[in-house]
């Protein structure tokens, strides 16, 4: 019999252990001060569970219940989670996804209609130095992510990137979820 094994306390408690099982662990538990712990920390949860019975009941028989479980997870076998990635660069975003710069282009293209909808243009070019970029940083409408508007008066170009976008399989996905966010 294996020295110091929580499991024995556990057998020891649900009644399991016989004769000279018994006795041994009963005997190694008044002696073993680690055993002592484990055995009062077992009895503590024990008594814990006892005075607060559960007080939700499931509305369906334990079979019942396991076998909806069974289909929800063989019906979403095949059907892939979404998990947050984390925060990627520009560069480890286009290197993992090559197919998505068309969607990102056109991402890009309809952010910044929407960034301009609401007025978020950069200061007028007079009070700012003539190669100076400016970079607006704000909340897009697209939930938990970030729109970023680099503005150049050189260039006479502003790009918006986005951040923590959902990630779309195909353009017209996209599309669907972007036109949906007016709504
Ligand atoms: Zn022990």
């Amino acid at each position: 019999m294996k020295l110091h094994d929580p499991a024995l306390m556990t057998a020891l408690l649900d009644g399991e252990l016989k004769g000279w099982r018994r006795w041994y662990v009963r005997r190694h538990v008044a002696r073993c001060p680690t055993c002592a712990v484990e055995y009062r920390l077992q009895r503590h949860a024990r008594d814990l569970l006892r005075q607060h019975p559960p007080r939700h009941h499931m509305p369906d028989s334990p079979d019942f219940f396991w076998s909806k479980v069974r289909n929800e997870i063989n019906q979403r076998g095949a059907t892939p989670v979404a998990v947050p990635n984390p925060r990627l660069s520009l560069a480890d975003w286009i290197w993992l996804r090559p197919l998505a710069l068309p969607a990102v282009a056109a991402t890009l293209a309809i952010l910044l209609a929407t960034v301009t909808l609401l007025q978020l243009r950069p200061a007028p070019p007079a009070k700012s130095p003539p190669v100076a970029s400016r970079v607006i940083t704000a909340t897009s409408p697209v939930p938990n992510s970030v729109a970023t508007a680099f503005h150049s008066d050189a260039a006479e170009a502003t790009v918006i990137w986005v951040s923590g976008l959902p990630w779309t399989p195909d353009m017209t996905e996209m599309q669907t979820l972007f036109a949906n966010l007016d709504t």
